[in-house]
């Protein structure tokens, strides 16, 4: 058994344990442990190859749902895809969703992930009733806004440290469709994009920046932003007929994602928007989930893997920080078919290490390049912190571990509750960064 993060460029963690009952006592495995989600954080937040994995995914069961009230009790290992499949026919849906359904509830709260909406729901933590903690000592704690408030802030976006979720309580959102109307529109500059940006928010629920990043020595902020709604005239709710979409097959020994190849894909991707605004009514699928269509998609970068750079500063420092960051990325020859910028509203977030913040995120994901990409990282790292703003351990793992401790002024709070038998690769760079 061996357990890799999503970008594949960490060591993997070579032991595990599948848990199957959330009322057995946890095995004693005799050495340090972390919890498994499905795998989708992308460095190694989420991986402890000194230790052994305790593997969630058998954690499947759904324990109640209220269909009046939108509230959902299950196991921590239950994907949000599967909650997905039981509540949009009964008129529900998830509060905040990240970019894959392919997530465990466990790992949502883990990492307290964001969504489109940020900007009027916050995130995923924000929306959670109570759930069960399970620490090496044998204790079972019930965590709420008001019963253990502490361990309940610092288990949401807690990386998996205090301990193990065995099951979660969620409020949901309540939908007439499963309809999206998707608006799009072209921007040509940083300027632009903020302008637009602060007229979506106001008037939408999910808004989302697509950014053409293609290797350039000169900076051009440049993409599309898009705006959606749910449909609220009752457009129908019946579950559509899911087909699998294509695999790639395997990593092959060199990226397919190259300087030249980006370059091609986005100008062509960016001409795809012809028309100044279009819209279009369309699946709430594609809408939240355009990279589920392919699975493993990440193979594409080949056996060298890639990495991804996420980061928000304050919205005073954008308009600084953003093209300094482009321009670094663009001098460093790394060029990125998958990049996405989005701004935060400034609702807290309810974990002491959660990474949402108000002002302006960027993602990028980097064909991974050992040495260069990690002097690459120290470098947008530098002007990530002298801007005010700080990075997401679930994407940039231990190659920011210094920029995140030096911008998460909760730490400190955080290791009172860190379970002594937990840890993780990147928490140990974490403690051993200067
Ligand atoms: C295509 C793609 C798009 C994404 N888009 C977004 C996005 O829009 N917004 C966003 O915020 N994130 C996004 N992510 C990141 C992803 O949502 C997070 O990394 C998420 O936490 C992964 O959950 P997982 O179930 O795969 O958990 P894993 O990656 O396996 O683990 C994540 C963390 O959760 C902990 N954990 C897992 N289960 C438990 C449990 N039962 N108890 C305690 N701790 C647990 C682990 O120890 C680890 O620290 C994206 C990832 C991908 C691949």
């Amino acid at each position: 058994m061996s357990y890799h993060s999503w970008g594949r460029v960490c060591p993997p963690a070579a032991h595990g344990v599948r848990l199957v009952a959330r009322d057995r006592p946890l095995p004693a495995v005799g050495q340090p442990w972390l919890a498994r989600g499905n795998g989708r954080s992308y460095a190694d937040s989420g991986l402890e190859p000194a230790g052994c994995m305790l593997d969630c995914r058998g954690l499947d069961r759904f324990i109640a749902f209220d269909a009046e009230r939108g509230i959902l009790r299950c196991e921590a290992g239950v994907l949000l895809d599967d909650v997905l499949q039981v509540i949009v026919p009964r008129g529900w849906f998830l509060p905040v969703t990240p970019g894959t359904r392919y997530v465990t509830v466990g790992g949502a709260i883990a990492n307290d992930v964001h969504g489109k909406n940020h900007h009027r729901a916050g995130t995923f933590g924000r929306h959670l009733r109570a759930f069960e903690l399970l620490r090496s000592d044998g204790s079972r704690l019930t965590c709420g806004p008001a019963e253990n408030p502490g361990w309940f802030a610092a288990t949401i976006g807690g990386l998996g440290l205090t301990g193990l979720v065995s099951w979660a309580e969620l409020a949901l959102r309540r939908i007439d469709s499963r309809g999206i109307d998707a608006t799009c529109t072209r921007f040509e500059t940083l300027d632009e994009f903020l302008a637009i940006a602060d007229g979506a928010v106001a008037r939408h629920e999910y808004t989302v920046a697509w950014l053409d990043a293609s290797p350039r020595r000169r900076v051009r902020v440049r993409g599309h932003f898009t705006w959606g709604d749910h449909v609220a005239d009752g457009a129908g709710l019946a579950a559509r007929r899911r087909r699998a979409g294509p695999a790639v097959p395997f990593a092959p020994p060199w990226s397919l994602v190259t300087p030249l190849t980006t370059r091609v894909f986005n100008t062509l991707y960016f001409h795809r928007q012809r028309k100044p605004v279009s819209q279009r009514r369309v699946d709430y699928e594609p809408f939240f989930y355009p990279l589920d269509g392919v699975r493993e998609w990440n193979r594409l970068y080949g056996r060298p893997g890639f990495a991804q750079y996420q980061c928000v500063v304050p919205r005073v420092a954008a308009a600084d920080a953003l093209p300094a960051l482009l321009g670094r990325l663009g001098a460093a020859g790394a060029g990125s078919f998958l990049a996405v910028l989005k701004t935060f509203g400034d609702t807290a977030s309810p974990g002491l290490l959660s990474f949402p913040r108000a002002g302006v995120t960027l993602a990028v994901d980097i064909p991974w390049r050992g040495e260069d990409t990690q002097r690459l990282f120290a470098a947008l790292d530098a002007i990530t912190l002298a801007a005010g703003g700080t990075v997401y351990a679930a994407k940039n793992g231990s190659a920011s571990a210094a920029c995140f401790r030096a911008s998460t002024p909760a730490l400190e709070r955080f290791r009172g509750f860190v379970d002594p038998a937990c840890s993780s690769a990147f928490w140990r760079a974490v403690e051993a960064a200067a």
